[in-house]
């Protein structure tokens, strides 16, 4: 450590320096973490409202309506299709009093996530699914978009209707080579994913989290992953922390995955190794079923310290912070 550094991090404080020295994320507030390197710009979107002293709950927002925007990408109306050949969108969102919306099976809305954050705001309820989540977001000034696959999801689904199999690729449900998050970044090739999941830490010392996808591709018409459903694609608890997570959602699930991570670090766990809990569970509940899938946790503390942890090689996750900027493989356990 050169002077200059040591004198920048003196400037972060004491409990900074002891965590970089642990090797653990420094604690700073405001931040933003995303999966994915996709996430890269997401967090950047999110940095906007953050680094303005905006709410966490506005920035994940606005990060997951970035990468919703963006026809070539996974999420969104751009991402894969289900097996019928239909664009269906699963969204949550949920703030640091645990008020939470959510959307799952949506067709044809540009921004799920907004749609969650209605259901959130304006209803007694929490998840609307299908035509009455379409309804719902035309009653609320949506526009309904057409009904067309962007060129690369159409080609992957005329590729995949020639074997009409069902089979996640691991970290690649959909590989789009051509996209703007194309530079495959770690030697698996790891590249452009399917879920957007991503928590933040505002000024007032606030956490969010927000979550948008296209689900599995080629999923059967009506199949709802871990997305939209708040304990397993994402939880937030303002007293402890919030995480999100991304991998074959029907295995986050089965263990309330995100709830979970957020209750070990409630037990004192840092988010890296509640993550790895986390993971420990699925493996441990079917070791060789593991073997072929993955699932990714992502987590943030109320200090602003986050980690995240993977079944497999190839699971990274996006930094941003007024001390970085990053993309970081996550540790994985097989
Ligand atoms: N978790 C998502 C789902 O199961 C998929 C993904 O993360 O790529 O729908």
């Amino acid at each position: 450590m050169n002077r200059k550094s040591f004198l920048k991090l003196g400037s972060l404080g004491l409990a900074s320096f002891k965590n970089i020295t642990l090797g653990l994320s420094p604690s700073i507030k405001p931040i933003v973490v995303s999966t994915w390197d996709s996430g890269m710009p997401v967090n950047a979107a999110a940095w906007t409202i953050l680094s303005v002293n905006g709410s966490a709950l506005d920035a994940v927002e606005a990060g997951a309506m970035h990468i919703e925007n963006e026809i070539n990408c996974c999420v969104g109306l751009g991402g894969y299709p289900d097996r019928d050949g239909i664009v269906t969108l699963d969204a949550c969102i949920m703030d640091e009093q645990s008020n939470c919306g959510a959307v799952a099976g949506l067709e044809q809305i540009k921004h799920p996530v907004s749609v969650a954050r209605k259901v959130m705001e304006l209803t007694p309820h929490v998840i609307l699914v299908g035509d009455g989540a379409q309804q719902f977001a035309l009653e609320n000034g949506f526009k309904k978009e057409a009904r067309v696959l962007s060129a690369d999801a159409e080609k992957a689904y005329k590729e995949w209707l020639q074997k009409s199999e069902y089979k996640p690729v691991i970290n690649i449900e959909n590989k789009t080579q051509n996209g703007p998050f194309a530079p495959n970044f770690f030697e698996d090739g790891s590249a452009n994913h399917d879920t957007m999941g991503l928590v933040a830490l505002d000024g007032a010392g606030n956490l969010s989290g927000a979550v948008t996808t296209s689900g599995m591709a080629f999923k059967l018409h009506g199949r709802v992953g871990d997305s939209p459903i708040i304990g397993a694609g994402l939880f937030v608890d303002n007293e402890v922390g919030a995480a999100t997570s991304s991998g074959v959602g029907e295995e986050v699930i089965r263990i309330c995955g995100t709830h979970l991570v957020v209750e070990f670090m409630r037990q004192g766990l840092s988010p890296s190794q509640a993550c790895k809990r986390a993971v420990e569970r699925i493996v441990h509940r079917n070791p060789a079923k593991a073997k072929s899938l993955q699932v990714g946790f992502l987590a943030l503390n109320k200090k602003g310290e986050y980690g995240g942890w993977a079944v497999q090689k190839g699971f990274v996750f996006s930094v941003k912070s007024s001390l970085e900027n990053k993309i970081y493989p996550a540790k994985y356990s097989l």
